[in-house]
């Protein structure tokens, strides 16, 4: 992508309205824009970081075995009617009419269409476990959102929903999907700690919230600091292996670790002193088993092997993308802008053209980003009419792992220089070396 033809509106000044770090950079960045309280645009910039951050949670659902699908934002009222949550769900629930009058809401979740999908087609035990799940935004009339995309009205969700025939079977379910959500966050360049939570309005007696320490976060959180050290599910994880991913979820609560609102300071005491870490942090993943809540409610059953009729046991799960790019910036960055993670930059990489219209200069970038983008990297290449000066400020400030600079003295001897954005170190070389660095 040339710069000059790209959409990238940066910010000179410094936003009044944010108040954290990740929303003054995404806005300084030109990722996101606010549209009314709590409602945002995504920004080219930032629609190809949440792209990737999408593509990471979609890999890693598949690979548990969740079978992806698309419903719909707005639902009728009446399912939620069938399951009792339409009084109870409150303010946060947005509620429209249709020219019919018939009433509709924007859905806050999905437990209640997908056990209606559900139950419209699956009748035998044989089609058990079946976990489906889709990435759709949903609306929550927040009573405070702030924090730009952090804690917004209208965000978008990953959701699955997984069937089972019984507990043991839903517990499965429940530990897969808590695997698959460690690496996520891991690919993510997160470190994210499961932590039990209560399951609120939802219902049901097993949960965890996944939190990202960071000093912004609005949850007050206690775990041991044991956390830091315990391996990652490699990709050699088998999702098959019931034995195997107990061995995972056993591992991951094995020492304390809990929200406020679970928080047991007994507990949490009786962990020496030099060990106990009491902090921020941030929600970006919830999964929950809740039993028959919904099923028997709304009349989710299956025929068992037994030939009687049993309703089935659910869990639900949830991701948040569009908060998950915040947190991931809350995390990593330093004074000069944002420093992405590799797997979900919006760039791999950048050329910057020191001096754009020196025949030398700009044979040398069109030279790199010709080679890199042909090797299938996704480059970015400022060629606009910036003093070098801008050109660095905003490399910098939107967080491409590499720079590579090409300036006229530099390009004379045929060499161009390669900054690191994460360690800031620089290093001269031949065009050609610069290229095969990266390939
Ligand atoms: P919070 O405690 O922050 O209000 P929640 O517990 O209400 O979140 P869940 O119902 O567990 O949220 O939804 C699953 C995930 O959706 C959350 O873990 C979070 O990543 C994301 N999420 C929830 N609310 C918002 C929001 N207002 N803005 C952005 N993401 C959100
Ligand atoms: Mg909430
Ligand atoms: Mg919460
Ligand atoms: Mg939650």
């Amino acid at each position: 992508m040339r710069l000059s033809r790209f959409f990238m509106p940066i910010l000179k000044e410094n936003p009044k309205e944010a108040e954290i770090v990740s929303h003054r950079l995404m806005l300084r960045a030109g990722m996101v824009r606010q549209q009314s309280a709590g409602i945002y645009t995504w920004l080219p910039l930032g629609k190809r970081v949440l792209d990737k951050v999408t593509k990471i949670i979609r890999e890693e659902q598949d690979r548990s075995g969740a079978i992806e699908l698309l419903m719909p934002t707005l639902q009728s009222a009446e399912l939620w009617q069938e399951s009792g949550r339409y009084d109870a769900y409150g303010d946060e629930m947005l509620r429209i009419k249709d020219r019919n009058k018939r009433d509709m809401l924007y859905g806050p979740t999905n437990e209640e269409m997908i056990t209606d999908v559900f139950r419209s087609y699956v009748k035998s035990y044989k089609d058990l476990p079946l976990n489906l799940y889709h990435i759709q935004l949903k609306f929550r009339d927040e009573r405070r959102p702030r924090f730009g995309t952090m804690r917004s009205r209208e965000f978008l969700m990953k959701d699955a929903y997984s069937f089972d025939l019984d507990r043991e079977g839903a517990v499965n379910s429940y530990n897969r999907m808590f695997a698959a959500y460690l690496r996520t966050f891991s690919r993510l360049g997160l470190r994210a700690i499961p932590m039990r939570a209560d399951t609120g309005p939802i219902g049901g007696d097993l949960s965890h919230e996944f939190i990202i320490l960071a000093d912004t976060g609005e949850s007050e959180v206690f775990c041991h600091k044991d956390f830091v050290n315990f391996d990652i599910p490699g990709i050699e994880t088998d999702f098959d292996d019931a034995e195997g991913l107990r061995a995972i979820f056993e591992k991951w609560t094995s020492v304390y670790a809990a929200t406020s609102e679970m928080h047991d300071a007994a507990a949490f005491d009786a962990i020496p002193e030099g060990e106990r870490l009491s902090a921020r942090g941030i929600e970006v993943g919830h999964i929950f088993y809740f039993g028959t809540k919904y099923s028997d409610a709304m009349g989710a059953k299956v025929q068992g092997p037994d030939g009687k009729e049993h309703v089935v046991h659910m869990g639900s799960y949830g991701i948040g993308p569009t908060r998950l790019v915040p947190a991931i910036i809350e995390a990593s960055h330093d004074e000069n802008g944002i420093i992405w993670p590799k797997s979900v930059a919006p760039f791999d990489a950048v050329v910057i053209n020191m001096k754009s219209g020196d025949a030398a200069c700009d044979a040398a970038c069109d030279t790199i980003y010709a080679s890199l983008s042909k090797a299938g990297f996704d480059m970015l290449y400022d060629d606009t009419d910036d003093r070098a000066g801008t050109k660095f400020a905003t490399a910098d400030l939107i967080g491409v792992p590499v720079q590579i600079i090409a300036g006229p003295r530099a390009v004379a001897n045929g060499e161009v220089e390669i900054k690191d954005r994460t360690t800031g170190a620089r290093e001269t070389m031949t065009i050609d070396a610069a290229i095969n660095k990266l390939i």
